[in-house]
């Protein structure tokens, strides 16, 4: 159920961004819980730590932009 209306929550895929000043990482399909009515997304607690970790071993390589898929990081 969504936080702010109170709509049904369906499953999705969405595009997260995160940018730290002198990189920006872009994370493709990664899943999320999208409102079907005011398109709020939410993320479960599990992708949530799984993007932490994605963007603390892209911190490492300094590069500016940096384009990954949720999936293909499953290692
Ligand atoms: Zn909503």
């Amino acid at each position: 159920m969504c936080r702010l209306c109170k709509g049904t929550m369906k499953e999705s895929t969405t595009t997260h961004t995160v940018d730290l000043g002198k990189c920006l990482i872009v994370v493709r399909n990664v899943p999320c819980l999208e409102c079907t009515q005011c398109g709020e997304m939410e993320y479960t607690t599990a992708v949530l730590k799984r993007l932490e970790q994605i963007v603390e071993s892209c911190r490492e390589m300094m590069t500016e932009i940096m384009v990954v898929s949720y999936t293909e990081k499953a290692a």
